[in-house]
């Protein structure tokens, strides 16, 4: 078996990685290649745990905008969305043959398990994937922050924050030729610069616990595997 870099990671993907770029809901063919990038990993043998989000079906404070829905029920339905995405991500990683367990932070007991941290160790101990849903459990905050606080439980060795570019870049590369990917950035030039890649209570816990974060390009086949193997391209942040 490779020779892999990291023993345990967890995966963020927001819920626009399981849809068609510009829509929203799921596209089973957008899971299936998720699941076959985290496959490419587990097959490594490596303990792997996703965190999904739910923004490709509700956004808490989108949703309370301008209408009767308080905000903090905006919030519930978005950790209810993830639940939604878990189950999908689930189903489609074990007809890939993947052994899975999905844990929520809320309480949904007759479709996942609850959150237990010891539980969901010894699941990533025993070869299954675990996927966490329902974020923190607490609404106004984003599933970021769940990534960050899953990642800082269970001890991985790094935070993979999924995106639709192998990095972070000095300008938009969208918009901006000139834009070049920075190889590394500290927890606090993140912070600082307001770079924008995950909510600053997500990059302060990894700090604080000590958890680096690459951020990478789940599109491109393969680089999620690379990732880990020490290969792949991505910028990682941590304490520098
Ligand atoms: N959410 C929340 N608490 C959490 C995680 C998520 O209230 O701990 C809600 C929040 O409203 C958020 C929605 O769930 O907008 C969906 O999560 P997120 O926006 O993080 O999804 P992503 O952008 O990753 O798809």
């Amino acid at each position: 078996m490779a020779e892999t870099k990291y023993r345990r990671v967890l995966l963020k993907i927001s819920g626009e990685a399981l849809c068609a770029a510009g829509a929203t809901g799921i596209d089973g063919r957008e899971v299936q290649r998720l699941a076959e990038e985290v496959k490419l990993v587990a097959d490594l043998g490596v303990q792997v745990c996703l965190v999904v989000g739910g923004g490709n079906l509700v956004r808490g404070s989108v949703i309370a905008k301008d209408s009767p829905i308080e905000e903090s029920t905006g919030h519930y339905m978005g950790m209810l969305a993830t639940v939604v995405n878990a189950l999908a991500v689930q189903d489609t990683l074990e007809s890939l043959s993947v052994p899975t367990r999905v844990q929520s932070a809320l309480a949904v007991d007759t479709v996942c398990e609850p959150f237990i941290r010891r539980r969901a160790i010894r699941h990533l101990e025993k070869g299954r994937v675990v996927i966490f849903a329902s974020g923190t459990g607490n609404p106004f905050v984003t599933t970021d922050t769940g990534a960050a606080l899953r990642a800082s439980e269970v001890r991985a060795d790094v935070l993979l924050k999924a995106t639709k570019v192998d990095g972070v870049y000095s300008a938009d590369p969208v918009t901006d030729p000139t834009a070049t990917r920075i190889e590394r950035l500290t927890y606090n030039e993140v912070i600082d610069r307001r770079l924008g890649i995950m909510d600053v209570s997500a990059i302060d816990l990894c700090q604080r616990s000590g958890v680096p974060i690459i951020v990478l390009d789940l599109k491109k086949p393969g680089n999620m595997r690379a990732v880990v193997l020490g290969e792949g391209v991505g910028t990682l942040i941590d304490a520098g």
